[in-house]
Parts: structure tokens; C-alpha cells; sequence
């Protein structure tokens, strides 16, 4: 890892972080695929930072990775990074790779409490030396965001966030919907933080702002990474459902159902959740849907899964279910708490 300064003496500082992914990759001319490229060059080729009046540091990760490779360990090392140095900026910029993007905003979002200071992911979809780059404009309109002060001097934006086409969305409510379109990332169930056009224009009645800026920022980094997705198609089997709602090693599962939250109301699946269920493991519903909310109360296959102890996700993205239960399962061993802070609203992740 190395720090790089860029600028000195100016208003507002930032700290942009480079973790790896498109934005910052380079064709290898032999065998034409994408490989990791130094920082530096980035810096070079959006010459536009220079123009801010900001001091904007740099630091990159050792090594880059593209963020398919992305661990919960990169977020301990992002959450400690950006703690240990909170008190030096004004906010926070991540280069980050799109594929992960959504679940990496989430998990900080829970990781950090009392957050004063903008935490703003990013990337591109083409590397940033291709000629039609949107990774450019990402990273100015996440600089400027991540400086931006409302009129008592405080951040705009004190929250993790995602900046990409012109679009800024809460972290923890973005979901990746297109591997090659340049509008890569939706919020579908919260309408955008800011839009960035001529000037971005903040929709000031949706962020969220701390209860108590001058109160300390918090950081939780103990993670409990025991939580298994099932995904509910026709045709699953018996054992596949067993495999993972009643695995040795899985603490919580993800359910994700049809529509409002509907699951099969066959026996054997329901004799399955209840088994879970009774063996202690927290069980949450998300849809499969990209927009709307679980509610297990309009058909009576998915009242058959309240009624066999699964929890409501609401209207949460399965990113941020999972990096949910990750922070709360990290804090505590005792079940009854996560389940009940599941269904609470901690981060703006779910609307109830
Ligand atoms: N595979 C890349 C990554 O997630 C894709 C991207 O950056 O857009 O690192």
C-alpha cells in the first residue's frame, strides 16, 4: 500500500482509495485481457482533479484486485484505513471494482455508525485510458460529492454511498443490473441521494445525517460470514433445500422467494424451514424481484414462512441482507438480538 500526495495546501481534503477493478486496468496486449495497472497512471489520466481547490491524497491497496475476488477482509482493511484517517478528510472516495461495488457499500454502511464524513464508492465499466471512459466523470462527480458542505459547514453526504452515471445511491440500496451498460447500478426501491447534471442537485429530504456530528464516527470490524443464500426456482429439490437451510456451518440463510415473498407451500419444503427454523437459525425473506417489498401476509404460501419463523427483509437488496447479518451476527452470538435488529431499519437499507 502507498500514499501518494497530489495536491497540498487547499480547501477541502480527500482521500481517494484504490482498491482495483475496471477503472483502473489496462489490456494486456499478449493475451488481451484486463490486468490490474499502477494508481499513478490514473491520476495522470484524469487530469480535471487537478482543477478542484482540494487536497486530494491517494492510497492504494497492495495488491489491486479485480473485485470478483473481493473478501469481507478487504472491508476490514477499508473500515480501518478510513478510521484511522477520519480525522484527516473531508470525505472518502473508494475506486472499486463494479461486480462486488453493492456488497462492499453495504457492509461498510453497517460497519460504520455515527458517520459524518461522505464514504463514496466508484468505478467504470471501461478501463480509464479507453477513449470513451465513463470512469472519468465517475470520479470527478464522486470527488466533488465526497467535498461537498451544506451551508453549517457539514458534509452533504454523510453516508456510503455509490456514484456512478451521474447517479449517487445510498450503498446499502444499489444493486449491479447491467454488466455493459454505462448506467451499471440501480436503486430501484430509493430514488437517488444526488444526480449530478449541469450541477448535481441534492435530494436533501432523503440522506441521512448523523443524530450528533460532534459525537465520535464508530467502526464495528468483527464479522460473522455464516450465512448461506437460497435461492427458490422451480424444480428445487429436497436435498438441495436441506444442503443449505440445515447445514452444520450456516448461522442465518437468506431466503430469496418469489414476488411478495412466496416459496413453495409443498410439505416437505415447510417441514424443512420449520426445522431450520427450530435449530436456531435465523431466517430472512428478500425477494427475487429487483423492486418492491416482501410482505408475508398477502398469500398463504408466504404466511406459511412467517409462520415457520422467517424473518421480513422488506424491501432489502440481498447485498445488503448479507452484509447485514455479517455486522450484526459479528457483534453478538445471541440470535434473539440479530433477529430482532434484522428487521429494524439501522442504515436506511429497508423502508418500513
Ligand atoms: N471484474 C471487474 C471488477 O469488478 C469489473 C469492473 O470493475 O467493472 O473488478
Amino acid at each position: 500500500m502507498k500514499m501518494q500526495k497530489t495536491r497540498q495546501g487547499a480547501k477541502a481534503s480527500i482521500l481517494l482509495i484504490y482498491t482495483g477493478g475496471t477503472i483502473g486496468m489496462v489490456q494486456d496486449p499478449v493475451d488481451m485481457t484486463l490486468k490490474p495497472f499502477d494508481f499513478k497512471q490514473i491520476l495522470d489520466a484524469v487530469p480535471e482533479l487537478g482543477k478542484f481547490t482540494y487536497r486530494i491524497d491517494s492510497y492504494t491497496f497492495d495488491p489491486i484486485i479485480d473485485s470478483s475476488d473481493v473478501e469481507p477482509s478487504l472491508w476490514q482493511r477499508l473500515a480501518y484505513l478510513i478510521s484511522a484517517r477520519y480525522g484527516d478528510y473531508d470525505g472518502f472516495v473508494v475506486l472499486h471494482g463494479t461486480d462486488t461495488m453493492a456488497y462492499s457499500a453495504s457492509a461498510l454502511s453497517f460497519m460504520f455508525g455515527n458517520l459524518t464524513k461522505p464514504v463514496i464508492f466508484t468505478g467504470s465499466q471501461l478501463p480509464i485510458g479507453a477513449p470513451r471512459t465513463d470512469g472519468r466523470e465517475n470520479i470527478i462527480s464522486s470527488v466533488e460529492i465526497a467535498a461537498a458542505k451544506d451551508t453549517d459547514g457539514h458534509a452533504e453526504v454523510p453516508e456510503v454511498c455509490i456514484c456512478f452515471d451521474n447517479m449517487l445511491m445510498r450503498g446499502n440500496r444499489a444493486t449491479k443490473i447491467n454488466s455493459d451498460n454505462f448506467r451499471a447500478f440501480r436503486s430501484e426501491n430509493l430514488p437517488p441521494l444526488a444526480e449530478a447534471g449541469i450541477n448535481i442537485r441534492y435530494n436533501r429530504a432523503l440522506i441521512r445525517k448523523p443524530e450528533d456530528w460532534s459525537a465520535p464516527v464508530e467502526v464495528n470490524t468483527d464479522l460473522d460470514t455464516r450465512v448461506s443464500i437460497l435461492k427458490i426456482h422451480p424444480g428445487i429439490t429436497p436435498q438441495v433445500v436441506r444442503n443449505i437451510l440445515c447445514g452444520d456451518q450456516t448461522r442465518a440463510v437468506i431466503i430469496e422467494t418469489y414476488g411478495s415473498g412466496n416459496a413453495p407451500g409443498k410439505e416437505w419444503f415447510l417441514n424443512l424451514v420449520k426445522e431450520a427454523s427450530l435449530s436456531g437459525k435465523i431466517l430472512l425473506n428478500v425477494t427475487q424481484c429487483i423492486g418492491g417489498s416482501v410482505n408475508m401476509d398477502i398469500y398463504a404460501n408466504g404466511k406459511a414462512l412467517k409462520e415457520a419463523g422467517v424473518l421480513n427483509g422488506y424491501d432489502s437488496t440481498t447485498e445488503s441482507a448479507l452484509a447485514k447479518l455479517f455486522c450484526l451476527m459479528g457483534q453478538s452470538d445471541d440470535n434473539a438480538w440479530v433477529r430482532a435488529r434484522m428487521e429494524e431499519n439501522l442504515r436506511g437499507e429497508i423502508t418500513k
